[in-house]
């Protein structure tokens, strides 16, 4: 088995989406290894997603990401990050397939409910961005 890292983001946390997405993860064979809802300064969101900073949407992402909660978490299953690629669905939650969680809960390409790590590498480096070794289960 392998491991990815999610984050409920925001929007997610504040439209009430949490237990249905854990709940989504779970059914679809993912373990849950770690959990915790936490929030995210601006110098966090900043280095998470420093591979996005000459994007026009950077400051509109920093933005987002820090202004409540989020849930963050690392999954174990055969296949995880392409797994759960596909099950969290597109980017942008109109070209989302049904079922997926953001064609469920996403509102729109910037509030897309939830994030998932897209390499093993990328997955490694994020759960130990949120998550001490203590914390993994
Ligand atoms: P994530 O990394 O959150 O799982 P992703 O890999 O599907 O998402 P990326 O292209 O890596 O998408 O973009 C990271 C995040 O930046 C997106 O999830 C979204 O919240 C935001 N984002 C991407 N493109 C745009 C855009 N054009 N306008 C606003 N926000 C965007």
């Amino acid at each position: 088995t392998n491991r990815t890292f999610t984050m409920i983001k925001p929007d997610g946390v504040e439209n009430g989406h949490i237990g249905a997405i854990l709940e989504k993860i779970s059914a679809s064979g993912f373990r849950i290894v770690a959990l915790k809802m936490t929030q995210m300064t601006t110098a966090d969101a900043e280095a998470f997603y420093a591979v996005h900073n000459e994007r026009p949407f950077f400051g509109e992402l920093v933005e987002f990401m820090t202004r409540g909660p989020i849930v963050a978490a690392i999954l174990e299953k055969d296949n995880a990050v392409e797994d759960f690629r596909t099950l969290i669905g597109a980017t942008n939650p109109a070209d989302a397939a049904e079922g997926t969680i953001r064609k469920l809960y996403a509102t729109s390409m910037g509030e897309n409910a939830v994030h998932g790590s897209d390499s093993d590498e990328n997955a490694a480096i994020e759960s130990a961005f949120h998550f001490s070794g203590r914390e993994q289960f």
